[in-house]
């Protein structure tokens, strides 16, 4: 079955009438900035230029289940609800996770599903994804999203240490094989191990 994609011209003007500030509680006159900002707890939300890059490289669809690892302020969040049918999202700071969640109702998403955890179990429930992005970087990719990605899929991740990282593009065929390849040179927290 061929599956419409969302043209990226539709993604971008969303992404530019998209206000970071509403998804910031400080430094909210750094939000039109491209740089990353703190969102407490040791956190930071990407610089707006990532996010848009992340999402485009996604090729995301209207049918689309997508798992996100790391919802944070929830802006990434909002970006993939606009552009797929259901967003499944995983944050392990509780204060971060119920924030987020009150924030997407208020901005009227019905179709985000929250999630408080492990990211690095990824979210079997739901479980397969037709995408995957995760915005916290992992010294390698966890298996268990690798699992959960569906045939046709396609995951980014950052991958690398505390100060570098390769945002990987992971690619599962229809017949469930696997390519990875390098999209960018990319600095995110790190995803926690569930024992830190
Ligand atoms: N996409 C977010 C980026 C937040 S920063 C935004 O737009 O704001 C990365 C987030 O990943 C943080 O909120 C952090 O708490 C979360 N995180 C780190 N390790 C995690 C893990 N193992 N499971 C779930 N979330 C994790």
């Amino acid at each position: 079955m061929s599956v419409l994609k969302h043209d990226k011209k539709a993604i971008e003007s969303f992404f530019n009438r998209l206000d970071r500030s509403r998804y910031m509680d400080t430094q909210r006159h750094l939000a039109g900035a491209d740089m990353p900002c703190p969102i407490g707890h040791g956190q930071t939300i990407s610089q707006p230029s990532l996010v848009l890059s992340m999402t485009l490289a996604l090729e995301l669809a209207p049918q689309h289940d997508v798992l996100e690892i790391g919802t944070g302020s929830g802006f990434q969040t909002a970006m993939l609800a606009k552009f797929s049918k259901n967003v499944y999202t995983v944050e392990r700071i509780e204060a971060l996770y119920e924030r987020a969640k009150e924030r997407l109702r208020t901005e009227g998403f019905s179709n985000i599903h929250f999630h408080y955890g492990d990211g690095n179990q990824g979210w079997l429930e739901y479980a397969p994804y037709d995408r995957i992005i995760v915005t916290a970087a992992a010294e390698r990719t966890p298996q268990a999203l690798v699992d959960q990605l569906a045939p046709d899929g396609r995951m980014v991740i950052p991958v690398g240490d505390d100060f570098a990282q390769e945002l990987k593009l992971i690619e599962k065929d229809r017949n469930g094989s696997v390519h990875v390849s390098t999209l960018e040179y990319v600095r995110f927290v790190e995803l926690k191990k569930d024992t830190e």
